[in-house]
């Protein structure tokens, strides 16, 4: 099975959010240290303790990360690692204050340690600010940018299998300008949400959608057979159609109009949306509200018995 692990724009706000909180906790907790040297004070014995990784705030941030999400991200499991040995390091640091056998290179060992945590906390924070700046602050979906990265990755790991192939899907908005100018751009962008919702919420692990820009969507489905792709796409399109769009102007329906291609294993991305966006102006022409697609180079495009020229 070929799975991008899906994730949108919201939940990556706020996994930054709650990274920053962890980080604020951290510092609180590290704190701890400079009063207890300063004052002379007994370390917390949780702080003392061999597991103490694991009991401090940090960790249940880390936790969530690592267990509840089954994350098997490299850089955040560097970030436990790191955190566990700045842990590892502070606790020597107050075992040796406490027996005044403290030296200047273990000191500057737990700075080292501490750094090297904080580093890795940095690189993946910029990491996720980076992914969610490519995902579209309006429907939460992932952009273009994240399209052309996602594309060769599936598309070289559907080579690898006999069966399944790849489709490029453009979805276009019937008369969506008519939208925007009889109940105003709020309700357009209501629309716009709802739709991408719609579409993420119908896709299996393995499809993926993206806001490609305006009101056109696309969407990358892995199928056994163009007629099973056929009919995935159908069903989505009578949903689509039948779907009450909730909107502070009141709920509305729409109709989307669709150009999809068979992305064979080494043709180009730019190449099959160039193909897609001919199928699904075809559509426009032909009335809206209907898909057209491309099987293959060497096959007819076809919608319900209709051949399109290319
Ligand atoms: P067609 O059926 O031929 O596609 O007609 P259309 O009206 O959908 O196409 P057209 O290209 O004329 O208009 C697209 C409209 O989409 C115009 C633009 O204002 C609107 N639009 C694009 N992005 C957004 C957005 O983020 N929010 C809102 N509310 N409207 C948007
Ligand atoms: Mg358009
Ligand atoms: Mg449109």
């Amino acid at each position: 099975m070929i799975t991008l692990r899906k994730i949108n724009g919201f939940e990556l706000e706020r996994d930054i959010g709650e990274l920053n909180q962890a980080i604020a906790q951290h510092y609180i907790w590290s704190s701890q240290l400079t009063t207890t040297a300063l004052f002379h004070d007994s370390p917390d014995p949780e702080v003392m303790d061999t597991e103490s990784h694991l009991h401090c705030r940090f960790s249940k941030w880390l936790a969530i990360r690592l267990r509840l999400k089954n994350v098997e991200d490299p850089e955040v499991k560097q970030i436990e690692e790191r955190h566990a040995a700045m842990h590892a390091s502070m606790r020597e640091l107050l075992l040796a204050m406490q027996q005044g056998t403290l030296t200047r290179a273990q000191l500057q060992d737990y700075y080292a340690d501490q750094r090297a945590f904080l580093d890795a906390i940095d690189r993946y924070k910029t990491e996720l600010i980076a992914l969610r700046n490519n995902h579209d602050a309006l429907t939460g979906l992932p952009l273009r940018k994240l399209l052309y990265r996602d594309f060769p990755l599936l598309q070289k790991a559907v080579g690898r299998h006999a069966a399944p192939s790849l489709y490029l899907t453009l979805i276009d908005i019937d008369h969506f300008k008519q939208v925007n100018d009889k109940y105003g751009h709020t309700t357009g962008d209501a629309v716009l949400r709802e739709l991408g919702s719609l579409l993420s919420m119908n896709s299996r692990s393995q499809d993926k959608t993206y806001r490609f820009g305006g009101e056109e969507f696309i969407l990358l489905h892995v199928c056994d057979s163009d007629a099973a792709f056929n009919a995935t796409l159908e069903r989505l399109m009578a949903q689509i159609r039948a779907h009450n769009f909730i909107t502070p102007t009141g709920t509305l329906q729409i109709t989307v109009t669709c150009g999809a291609v068979h992305a064979v294993s080494d043709e180009a991305l730019q190449t099959l949306i160039e193909k897609a966006d001919r199928a699904m102006y075809l559509g426009k022409q032909q009335g809206r509200d209907r898909i057209i697609f491309c099987p293959h180079e060497s096959q007819a495009p076809s919608h319900a018995g209709e051949a399109i020229c290319w």
